[in-house]
């Protein structure tokens, strides 16, 4: 079958610049002067070394490489990290930032009526606001949690956004924000995208409501549909007390449905016992510390997460609620907690929270090999953090300034497949004024179409 593009839909992406700083198989990129974190096997202390990139991969690492015949770029007086990695956000909302926190009310109440006629251009447009904040805060994976699939339609927009945006991620494919307990999600559509699936940046994944929000023979099918596809699969689950009171790790379980290919999101209210049962099935735990405040689940405990053995990931969740796209915050949220809950100092390390951040968390989603990590061989996904700022210097130690001391605008350049997104602290694939205007336009003619019912 022929998948509608974009341009077919009748939408363009005016504020997207084009594609000329992507990489080509015979560009080659030296970059120099920074000290590199590589976090091969977990944190590692920062090492004066040199990164030859060649096409969209890193080809060397090493003190004093030769620079033939390669663009020399001097990162002199930055930090350069892998890339962030990013658990779970629903990008299709992007454009409604801050609709959760009005007088008409929370979540459900502000984005129901949204979400019903919500249409694949504004979920486009969300993707790509989505991509250039994720860029701007360091974030080159990204898992795009669809969870306003309205129609094959939605899917293939954001799906032809996300590829058009050059950053690295999953989308993962969903359900309407309106399905019932007992309503299933769209398995055909689903497998004719499984079918067509080409190589490439995006990979395919599954979002579902999950025990906590769709009756057993929902939930069970869908996983196992996903399962035959060999698709990884998310879910929300122990969010607020009551959801968290449904015990559902134990039916997963029971059902043998957890494992490293199903990401739980949240368990933000569950007890250390279902943290356990997800730890010792191997699935790992996505979490949202802003979000899962601003929502009213409760507040998160990372370090009783840690201390129940799970693979961890963090994430933004979204702008809805959460305004701010800043990883920065979100590390330095999740290792404060863990002190606050434990009542002691630094019992979550900062450098614990930043391989959540990265390494970790990318292999806790199952992010394609060589992403969280820089190494050679792997993607050349790579942020440098400006460490002379106002904000970074002086700093503690390096797991610290990432941590706790560094922001988005101090992420001065972004490498993604080879590819620079950002470049002296600008975006260079997006005309942010543009962007802007087009999204509050789209959000206005969303709200109107929402009002006329
Ligand atoms: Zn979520």
């Amino acid at each position: 079958m022929t998948r509608p593009t974009l341009l077919a839909l009748g939408t363009s992406l005016p504020a997207l610049l084009p594609i000329d700083a992507l990489a080509q198989d015979d560009d080659r990129r030296l970059l120099t002067g920074a000290e590199v974190v590589t976090m091969q096997g977990g944190w590692t202390e920062p090492q004066a070394l040199d990164i030859l990139v060649e096409g969209g991969r890193i080809a060397e690492i090493g003190p004093d490489l030769a620079s033939e015949g390669a663009e020399v770029i001097d990162l002199s007086g930055h930090v350069v990290a892998p890339g962030l990695v990013d658990g779970h956000w629903h990008m299709w909302n992007s454009i409604a930032r801050g609709m959760a926190r009005s007088d008409a009310g929370g979540f459900s109440e502000t984005m129901g009526p949204l979400a019903r006629v919500w249409t694949p251009e504004a979920s486009a447009l969300s993707v790509e606001l989505g991509m250039a904040l994720a860029v701007n805060s360091g974030i080159t994976w990204v898992n795009n949690w669809a969870h306003n699939t309205v129609s094959p339609a939605h899917a293939d927009a954001e799906i032809a956004a996300m590829r058009d945006s050059g950053v690295r991620g999953r989308f993962s494919y969903g359900y309407p924000q309106t399905a019932g307990k007992g309503e299933m999600m769209d398995l055909e559509d689903l497998c004719a995208t499984a079918a067509d699936w080409p190589d490439g940046r995006i990979d395919l994944g599954v979002s579902l409501r999950g025990p906590d929000r769709s009756e057993p023979e929902i939930w069970q099918t869908e996983i196992a549909a996903a399962r035959a596809l060999g698709l990884p699969v998310t879910f929300h689950m122990g969010g607020s007390r009551d959801a968290a009171g449904q015990h559902n790790a134990q039916a997963l379980a029971s059902e043998g449905m957890l494992g490293e290919d199903i990401h739980v999101v949240h368990m933000t209210s569950a007890p250390r016992a279902d943290l356990e049962t997800l730890a010792q099935n191997g699935s790992p735990l996505i979490i949202s510390p802003w979000t899962e405040m601003e929502v009213g689940y409760g507040v998160p405990n990372p370090a009783l997460m840690q201390e129940a053995g799970l693979d961890m990931a963090v994430s933004v969740d979204n702008t809805v609620l959460a305004g701010q796209i800043n990883m920065f915050e979100v590390m330095r949220l999740t290792a404060d907690l863990g002190d606050g809950f434990s009542e002691s100092q630094q019992s979550l390390r900062d450098a614990t929270v930043f391989d959540w951040a990265s390494r970790q968390g990318a292999e806790s989603v199952q992010a394609p090999e060589g992403v969280g990590v820089l190494q050679v061989g792997g993607p050349a996904d790579l942020i440098a953090v400006d460490t002379e700022s106002l904000n970074t210097r002086p700093s503690g130690s390096m797991d610290f300034l990432l941590t706790h001391s560094a922001e988005p605008e101090d992420v001065s350049f972004v490498m993604i497949d080879g590819a620079v997104h950002k470049r002296d602290g600008e975006l260079t694939r997006v005309d942010i004024r543009a962007l802007t205007r087009e999204a509050a336009e789209m959000l206005g003619e969303i709200s109107a179409a929402a009002a006329d019912g």
